[in-house]
């Protein structure tokens, strides 16, 4: 079996700290690559890298907020300039169809419904049951983060490894769930010791042992990364790739 591969596209906040990207992660290795999270920054992150947008056919969605699921229409409108002609699957939380179309509607009126050569499929993820999309099998658990739908950690096999992210959120034991058995385990550290509803901080996380792999800190704040000399858990970085 190929190495399982996780590139880390983006692993910024949402507003761009550090000058890193929104969210997006890439598994690569197992049958065909499967995108986490697609903030709107996504496809200028992908276009620096050797893969076509076009190519992606399964993306997971861990929450409807725009730095994790905004750069769905560009993604889209850049597949039908670009002759894409393969279905692409988008599984998130429920809520994803009515705010994909209305953001979709909001950038650019009328596109969503354009006649295009390739098939959209939206797929509601009902919590805690494990479903197969494509080359992955997610299993959704619901966090603590406000955003009008239920926000998910997802649990991710592929390629026989498996990946734990925990979307956004505050502490809750639920990560513990999330991160049990996980060869890699991708957790929010939004700051290093603010607090603030639906965030991490790494005061907080770094008192915690859980039973994984290696974990990495992600969705990193300004205030984060300023403490970063002070930090001892390993913080992801864009553009890193490591192997699972
Ligand atoms: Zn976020």
């Amino acid at each position: 079996m190929p190495d399982v591969q996780l590139r880390f596209l983006g692993c910024g906040d949402a507003f761009a700290s550090g000058g890193r990207f929104q969210t997006a992660f890439l598994l690569e290795g197992g049958e065909e690559p499967l995108l986490i999270d697609c903030g709107a920054s996504t496809l200028i992150a992908l276009k620096r890298t050797d893969i076509a947008s076009k190519s992606l056919g399964y993306i997971a969605i861990s929450h409807l907020h725009g730095d994790h699921f905004g750069g769905l229409p560009w993604l889209v409108l850049d597949g039908q300039f670009s002759d894409r002609t393969r279905p692409l699957t988008i599984a998130g939380p429920p809520g994803l169809e009515a705010r994909f179309r209305e953001t979709f509607q909001a950038l650019y009126p009328g596109s969503i419904d354009s006649e295009r050569p390739f098939e959209i499929n939206l797929l509601e993820l009902p919590e805690r049951e494990p479903r197969t999309v494509g080359p992955a099998t997610l299993t959704p658990l619901e966090v603590t983060h406000s955003s009008g739908a239920p926000s998910y950690a997802l649990r991710v096999q592929y390629g026989g490894k498996l990946i734990a992210y925990s979307g956004d959120t505050g502490w809750t034991d639920v990560l513990f769930e999330v991160a049990d058995g996980a060869d890699v385990f991708i957790c929010e550290c939004n700051f290093f010791d603010r607090e603030a509803s639906g965030h991490m901080n790494y005061r907080t996380l770094s008192e915690k042992t859980f039973n994984c792999g290696r974990l990495l800190l992600t969705h990193l704040s300004d205030e984060m990364l300023a403490h970063a000399d002070l930090v001892e858990l390993e913080m992801a970085r864009d553009g890193e790739t490591i192997a699972v």
